[in-house]
Protein backbone atom coordinates (compact mmCIF):
# COMPACT_ATOMS: atom_id res chain seq x y z
CA UNK A 1 0.00 0.00 0.00
CA UNK A 2 1.12 3.21 -0.62
CA UNK A 3 1.46 6.25 1.46
CA UNK A 4 -2.38 7.94 1.21
CA UNK A 5 -2.08 10.96 -0.84
CA UNK A 6 -4.61 14.00 -0.52
CA UNK A 7 -4.96 16.23 -3.57
CA UNK A 8 -6.91 19.69 -3.28
CA UNK A 9 -8.36 20.47 -6.34
CA UNK A 10 -8.79 24.12 -6.51
CA UNK A 11 -10.97 24.22 -9.98
CA UNK A 12 -11.20 28.16 -10.66
CA UNK A 13 -11.31 29.34 -7.63
CA UNK A 14 -9.17 31.83 -5.61
CA UNK A 15 -7.51 35.38 -6.47
CA UNK A 16 -3.26 35.26 -5.86
CA UNK A 17 -3.71 37.04 -2.10
CA UNK A 18 -6.38 34.01 -1.05
CA UNK A 19 -4.27 31.27 -2.66
CA UNK A 20 -0.99 32.47 -1.29
CA UNK A 21 -3.10 32.87 2.59
CA UNK A 22 -4.74 29.37 1.63
CA UNK A 23 -1.03 27.58 0.79
CA UNK A 24 0.67 28.53 3.72
CA UNK A 25 -1.84 27.62 6.27
CA UNK A 26 -1.93 24.25 4.34
CA UNK A 27 1.66 24.32 4.34
CA UNK A 28 2.40 24.94 7.85
CA UNK A 29 -0.75 22.41 9.03
CA UNK A 30 1.29 19.39 6.99
CA UNK A 31 5.22 20.43 7.96
CA UNK A 32 5.47 18.39 10.79
CA UNK A 33 3.51 15.22 9.25
CA UNK A 34 4.87 12.49 7.63
CA UNK A 35 3.33 9.31 5.96
CA UNK A 36 1.18 11.27 3.98
CA UNK A 37 1.26 12.79 0.60
CA UNK A 38 -0.27 16.58 0.31
CA UNK A 39 -0.58 18.27 -2.84
CA UNK A 40 -2.92 21.28 -4.22
CA UNK A 41 -3.71 22.06 -7.49
CA UNK A 42 -4.75 25.85 -8.12
CA UNK A 43 -5.44 27.28 -11.46
CA UNK A 44 -2.83 27.92 -14.15
CA UNK A 45 -2.57 31.79 -13.15
CA UNK A 46 -1.65 30.92 -9.52
CA UNK A 47 0.80 28.03 -10.01
CA UNK A 48 3.85 30.57 -9.96
CA UNK A 49 2.97 32.41 -6.23
CA UNK A 50 1.36 29.19 -5.20
CA UNK A 51 5.11 27.32 -5.75
CA UNK A 52 6.50 29.84 -4.07
CA UNK A 53 4.48 29.53 -0.90
CA UNK A 54 5.27 25.78 -1.22
CA UNK A 55 9.10 26.01 -1.91
CA UNK A 56 10.84 23.84 0.50
CA UNK A 57 8.27 22.05 2.33
CA UNK A 58 6.38 18.40 1.66
CA UNK A 59 3.14 19.86 -0.44
CA UNK A 60 3.58 19.01 -3.77
CA UNK A 61 2.07 21.27 -7.02
CA UNK A 62 -0.13 19.96 -9.23
CA UNK A 63 -2.30 21.37 -12.29
CA UNK A 64 -5.23 20.80 -13.13
CA UNK A 65 -5.09 20.39 -16.99
CA UNK A 66 -2.59 20.87 -19.79
CA UNK A 67 -2.10 19.57 -23.59
CA UNK A 68 -0.23 17.07 -25.03
CA UNK A 69 1.82 19.17 -27.53
CA UNK A 70 4.53 20.15 -27.11
CA UNK A 71 4.13 23.63 -28.26
CA UNK A 72 3.39 25.77 -31.39
CA UNK A 73 -0.29 27.12 -32.61
CA UNK A 74 -2.47 25.92 -29.82
CA UNK A 75 -4.08 29.10 -28.82
CA UNK A 76 -5.21 29.23 -25.13
CA UNK A 77 -3.17 25.58 -24.03
CA UNK A 78 -0.42 25.06 -21.75
CA UNK A 79 1.79 22.18 -22.57
CA UNK A 80 3.35 19.13 -20.27
CA UNK A 81 6.59 20.89 -20.39
CA UNK A 82 5.23 24.39 -19.37
CA UNK A 83 3.57 23.04 -16.32
CA UNK A 84 6.70 21.39 -15.02
CA UNK A 85 8.63 24.67 -15.19
CA UNK A 86 5.67 26.00 -13.14
CA UNK A 87 6.99 23.72 -10.63
CA UNK A 88 4.23 21.17 -11.13
CA UNK A 89 4.83 17.25 -10.03
CA UNK A 90 1.67 15.83 -10.62
CA UNK A 91 -1.34 16.72 -13.08
CA UNK A 92 -4.65 15.51 -12.81
CA UNK A 93 -5.84 14.31 -16.35
CA UNK A 94 -9.76 13.78 -17.64
CA UNK A 95 -11.32 15.23 -14.49
CA UNK A 96 -15.41 15.07 -15.22
CA UNK A 97 -15.56 18.70 -15.48
CA UNK A 98 -12.81 18.22 -18.48
CA UNK A 99 -15.11 15.26 -20.16
CA UNK A 100 -18.19 16.45 -19.78
CA UNK A 101 -18.16 20.24 -19.88
CA UNK A 102 -15.33 20.67 -22.50
CA UNK A 103 -15.64 17.61 -24.59
CA UNK A 104 -12.57 15.58 -23.52
CA UNK A 105 -12.70 12.10 -24.96
CA UNK A 106 -10.93 9.13 -23.69
CA UNK A 107 -8.58 9.43 -26.69
CA UNK A 108 -7.56 12.99 -25.86
CA UNK A 109 -7.21 12.28 -21.83
CA UNK A 110 -4.92 8.99 -23.37
CA UNK A 111 -2.82 11.25 -24.80
CA UNK A 112 -1.98 13.55 -21.85
CA UNK A 113 -1.21 10.44 -19.22
CA UNK A 114 1.40 9.29 -21.53
CA UNK A 115 2.89 12.55 -22.53
CA UNK A 116 2.75 12.98 -18.38
CA UNK A 117 4.59 9.91 -17.98
CA UNK A 118 6.77 11.25 -20.72
CA UNK A 119 7.90 14.35 -18.81
CA UNK A 120 8.20 12.53 -15.92
CA UNK A 121 5.01 13.77 -14.23
CA UNK A 122 2.96 12.42 -11.97
CA UNK A 123 -0.34 11.79 -13.63
CA UNK A 124 -3.72 11.78 -11.67
CA UNK A 125 -6.28 9.88 -14.27
CA UNK A 126 -9.86 10.70 -13.18
CA UNK A 127 -12.89 8.28 -14.31
CA UNK A 128 -16.23 7.94 -13.18
CA UNK A 129 -19.97 7.05 -14.05
CA UNK A 130 -22.65 9.60 -14.48
CA UNK A 131 -25.93 9.29 -11.96
CA UNK A 132 -27.86 7.69 -15.51
CA UNK A 133 -25.04 5.35 -16.26
CA UNK A 134 -25.32 4.24 -12.79
CA UNK A 135 -29.15 3.68 -12.55
CA UNK A 136 -28.56 1.78 -15.36
CA UNK A 137 -26.05 -0.52 -14.34
CA UNK A 138 -23.56 0.46 -16.45
CA UNK A 139 -20.91 1.77 -13.95
CA UNK A 140 -18.82 -1.51 -14.50
CA UNK A 141 -18.85 -0.93 -18.51
CA UNK A 142 -18.13 3.11 -18.67
CA UNK A 143 -15.18 2.27 -15.90
CA UNK A 144 -13.57 -0.14 -17.74
CA UNK A 145 -13.42 1.38 -20.97
CA UNK A 146 -12.26 4.71 -19.22
CA UNK A 147 -9.16 3.12 -17.65
CA UNK A 148 -8.28 0.84 -20.26
CA UNK A 149 -8.84 3.95 -23.01
CA UNK A 150 -6.72 5.63 -20.49
CA UNK A 151 -4.08 3.34 -19.75
CA UNK A 152 -3.54 2.36 -23.77
CA UNK A 153 0.00 1.90 -24.68
CA UNK A 154 1.40 2.85 -21.21
CA UNK A 155 3.56 0.28 -20.12
CA UNK A 156 3.64 -1.35 -16.36
CA UNK A 157 6.60 0.24 -15.17
CA UNK A 158 4.74 3.64 -15.78
CA UNK A 159 1.97 2.64 -13.42
CA UNK A 160 3.87 3.84 -10.76
CA UNK A 161 3.85 7.29 -12.02
CA UNK A 162 -0.22 6.97 -12.58
CA UNK A 163 -2.34 7.69 -9.79
CA UNK A 164 -6.35 6.81 -10.79
CA UNK A 165 -9.07 8.99 -9.45
CA UNK A 166 -12.45 7.32 -9.15
CA UNK A 167 -14.94 10.13 -9.03
CA UNK A 168 -18.54 9.58 -9.98
CA UNK A 169 -19.98 12.15 -11.66
CA UNK A 170 -22.95 12.54 -9.22
CA UNK A 171 -20.90 13.01 -6.78
CA UNK A 172 -19.28 15.87 -7.89
CA UNK A 173 -19.59 19.08 -6.04
CA UNK A 174 -23.44 17.50 -5.40
CA UNK A 175 -22.95 16.76 -1.28
CA UNK A 176 -23.89 13.52 -2.09
CA UNK A 177 -20.64 11.32 -1.68
CA UNK A 178 -20.80 7.90 -2.97
CA UNK A 179 -20.78 5.38 0.08
CA UNK A 180 -17.76 3.74 1.32
CA UNK A 181 -19.37 0.22 0.19
CA UNK A 182 -19.59 1.64 -3.07
CA UNK A 183 -16.26 3.36 -3.61
CA UNK A 184 -14.67 0.04 -2.50
CA UNK A 185 -16.56 -1.82 -5.50
CA UNK A 186 -15.50 0.66 -7.89
CA UNK A 187 -11.83 1.14 -6.58
CA UNK A 188 -11.81 -3.15 -6.34
CA UNK A 189 -12.73 -3.46 -9.54
CA UNK A 190 -10.56 -0.93 -10.99
CA UNK A 191 -7.76 -2.85 -9.85
CA UNK A 192 -8.64 -6.06 -11.16
CA UNK A 193 -9.54 -4.71 -14.56
CA UNK A 194 -5.84 -3.12 -14.48
CA UNK A 195 -4.39 -6.39 -13.63
CA UNK A 196 -7.08 -8.76 -15.78
CA UNK A 197 -7.57 -6.74 -18.96
CA UNK A 198 -4.11 -4.96 -18.95
CA UNK A 199 -0.94 -6.12 -17.49
CA UNK A 200 -1.27 -9.03 -15.85
CA UNK A 201 -0.39 -10.01 -12.09
CA UNK A 202 3.00 -8.41 -10.60
CA UNK A 203 2.16 -4.62 -11.24
CA UNK A 204 3.27 -2.58 -8.04
CA UNK A 205 0.77 -0.99 -5.87
CA UNK A 206 -1.46 1.44 -7.26
CA UNK A 207 -2.86 4.32 -5.86
CA UNK A 208 -6.80 4.86 -6.28
CA UNK A 209 -8.32 8.10 -4.53
CA UNK A 210 -11.77 8.50 -4.26
CA UNK A 211 -13.73 11.77 -4.85
CA UNK A 212 -17.01 13.21 -4.63
CA UNK A 213 -18.36 15.52 -2.29
CA UNK A 214 -15.43 14.46 0.31
CA UNK A 215 -15.70 16.74 3.42
CA UNK A 216 -14.41 16.40 7.12
CA UNK A 217 -17.74 14.39 8.14
CA UNK A 218 -17.35 11.48 5.72
CA UNK A 219 -13.85 11.25 4.91
CA UNK A 220 -12.43 8.88 7.76
CA UNK A 221 -15.05 6.24 6.91
CA UNK A 222 -14.29 6.43 3.20
CA UNK A 223 -10.72 6.41 4.07
CA UNK A 224 -10.61 3.92 6.29
CA UNK A 225 -11.76 1.35 3.70
CA UNK A 226 -8.79 -0.27 2.48
CA UNK A 227 -9.16 -0.37 -1.18
CA UNK A 228 -9.32 3.57 -1.08
CA UNK A 229 -5.87 5.47 -1.13
CA UNK A 230 -6.79 8.50 -0.46
CA UNK A 231 -8.96 11.69 -1.82
CA UNK A 232 -9.16 14.32 -4.43
CA UNK A 233 -10.91 16.86 -2.99
CA UNK A 234 -12.91 19.85 -4.42
CA UNK A 235 -15.20 22.20 -2.67
CA UNK A 236 -13.49 21.17 1.07
CA UNK A 237 -10.11 21.97 -0.43
CA UNK A 238 -10.67 25.55 -0.79
CA UNK A 239 -11.42 26.16 3.13
CA UNK A 240 -7.89 25.55 5.54
CA UNK A 241 -10.02 24.00 8.20
CA UNK A 242 -12.14 21.73 6.53
CA UNK A 243 -8.90 20.62 4.15
CA UNK A 244 -6.75 20.46 7.28
CA UNK A 245 -9.02 18.49 9.35
CA UNK A 246 -9.29 15.78 5.67
CA UNK A 247 -5.93 15.58 5.86
CA UNK A 248 -5.59 14.88 9.74
CA UNK A 249 -8.16 12.16 9.18
CA UNK A 250 -6.15 10.28 6.33
CA UNK A 251 -3.13 10.68 8.65
CA UNK A 252 -4.94 8.36 11.38
CA UNK A 253 -7.07 6.08 9.70
C1 LIG B 1 -13.30 17.41 -7.62
O1 LIG B 1 -13.13 18.57 -7.95
O2 LIG B 1 -12.59 16.55 -8.13
C2 LIG B 1 -14.31 17.09 -6.62
C3 LIG B 1 -14.42 15.86 -6.24
O3 LIG B 1 -15.10 18.12 -6.17
P1 LIG B 1 -15.99 18.10 -4.82
O4 LIG B 1 -15.09 17.60 -3.71
O5 LIG B 1 -16.38 19.53 -4.64
O6 LIG B 1 -17.13 17.20 -5.05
Amino acid sequence: MNMPLIVGNWKMNLLTDEAVVLAGGIRDFVKSLSGIRVVLAPSFTLLSEVRNVLSGSNVGLACQNFYFEEKGAYTGEVSAGMIKDAGCEFAIIGHSERRHLFGETDALINKKVSCAVEKDIDAILCVGETEDQRKTGKTFEIIEQQVCKGLDGLKRQDLQKISIAYEPVWAIGTGENATASQAEEVHHFIRKTITDKIYGNGISPLTILYGGSVTPENCSELLANKEVDGALVGGASLNIDSFCAIINAAKSV
